[in-house]
């Protein structure tokens, strides 16, 4: 077993593929990142002086249309950190059929030690390197962890500037008042809320669930608000720095306010007379539902034995490493996986560029009901493959994506055409 993050994502490549039956070809093009252009930004600081950080824009295959996927700020982020989250965003947007291919961006750096003018810097400079990379057909970049929609509006600004002319669909994610849709921020929730809800008798779930939400960032905060406004008890949450659990169910309005006005979960705890804990023991509670929404690799072999609860919703990408995947699967735990699970934030994106290109926004009604289509067709399928050939709900996944890539690999030509008989 490896340790190398892109190595293990590419495990679940070769898994799909025992079950379709794809030309080599396809397993070829899609073992390697297409192009990773690599950048160091060179910012000026309020206090005169300049600093560099390093910057990563991967396009890891274009076949099915232009590259799509978030850009991240994170003082651990790596160039295969990013081609790892591309490829798997290629495998997510054909996951939803989504007319893109799959891309990520990154920049080294802790923005919560910034101020907002270095950080307005910092992106419009992350716009000024890749520039040319990016374009609404090549490549269309969107938030991702600690990137939000101001940070997006700043970039499209810059991009317009460098071209000369007003291209919203340059990037997703944005502001309503600068082209963003309606329904972007709660998307990658509100996907995941859909999948569970039109999957809950399969899984079990009839009735008030249980949820544990690990990460309450822009996913894990929407997530408690759907899951408690349909009924369902949230006991527990966590950030970076800790956890707060009260079985009898927090108070979702309340704790969201205290967060987005700078406040740890934990200080939360202290000021409301609830029990703090640590974040690794948020995932021995005992629930229904689990939703890491955090970061990649935070269920691993040392801990995955622990976790007590019936499904996990991954709203982060990547947040199960295969070794903890097949603890789990043994544990007889759902894993409902993030190609999925959060597919609901790249399918909104795809709205919002859609509304671009034909200079008309939609009506939140209509980007709810599109979104729901889209996440009970794909998500029905997908279960349904994982019933058919006995895999888990992940593996599933892989093969609807694979067969969708491999089609539209194959349809440049195969191994069997092109040879010389
Ligand atoms: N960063 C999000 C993801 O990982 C959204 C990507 C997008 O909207 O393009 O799916």
């Amino acid at each position: 077993m490896t340790d190398n993050l892109f190595d293990r994502a590419l495990e679940r490549l070769d898994e799909a593929a025992r079950f379709l039956n794809v030309d080599a070809d396809v397993i070829e093009k899609l073992k390697y990142p297409q192009e990773t252009t690599k950048a160091r930004l060179v910012v000026r600081m309020d206090d005169g002086s300049r600093r560099s950080f390093l910057a990563w824009r991967c396009r890891y295959d274009d076949t099915r249309g232009p590259t799509k996927g978030g850009i991240r700020y994170h003082p651990d982020a790596s160039a295969e950190e990013a081609e790892t989250l591309a490829f798997w965003m290629t495998f997510k947007c054909a996951v939803m059929n989504l007319p893109y291919g799959g891309g990520k961006g990154a920049v080294k750096v802790d923005p919560r030690k910034l101020s907002k003018a270095e950080l307005e810097r910092l992106s419009r400079s992350y716009m000024q390197a890749f520039a040319r990379v990016i374009g609404p057909e090549r490549d269309i970049p969107a938030p991702d962890v600690y990137t939000n929609a101001m940070i997006m509006g700043w970039m499209a600004d810059e991009y317009n500037k460098i071209v000369d002319r007003n291209e919203p669909g340059v990037i997703t994610g944005k502001p309503i008042a600068l082209g963003g849709s309606l329904g972007r921020n709660d998307a990658t929730a509100r996907g995941g809320f859909y999948l569970v809800r039109h999957l809950a008798k399969d899984l079990n779930l009839d009735g008030p669930a249980r949820v544990v939400i690990q990460g309450f960032g822009n996913a894990g905060q929407y997530m408690a608000e759907l899951m408690a406004g349909d009924g369902h008890k949230i006991i527990a949450v966590s950030d970076s720095e800790g956890a707060v659990y009260d079985e009898n169910g927090l108070d979702v309005t309340a704790l969201i306010k205290a967060k987005n006005a700078g406040q740890r979960v934990s200080a939360f705890a202290a000021e409301n007379g609830l029990k703090a804990i640590s974040g690794d023991e948020l995932l021995e509670i005992e629930s229904d539902v689990l939703v890491p929404a955090a970061l990649e690799d935070m269920i691993h072999r040392h801990n995955a034995d622990k976790i007590k609860t019936r499904v996990i919703v991954e709203l982060a990408n990547g947040p199960i490493t295969p070794e903890a995947d097949e603890i789990l699967n043994k544990k007889g735990i759902v894993v409902l996986p993030d190609i999925l699970a959060n597919a609901g934030g790249v399918t909104v994106s795809y709205f919002e560029w859609v509304q671009n290109r034909q200079g008309y926004a939609w009506d939140l009604e209509e980007i709810h009901a599109r979104l729901l289509k889209i996440v009970e067709r794909e998500g029905r399928a997908i279960w349904n493959i994982a019933q058919k050939n006995k895999t888990s709900v992940r593996t599933a996944a892989y093969v609807h994506a694979l067969a969708r890539l491999a089609e539209a690999i194959e349809a440049h030509g195969t191994q069997d055409f092109f040879a010389d008989y």
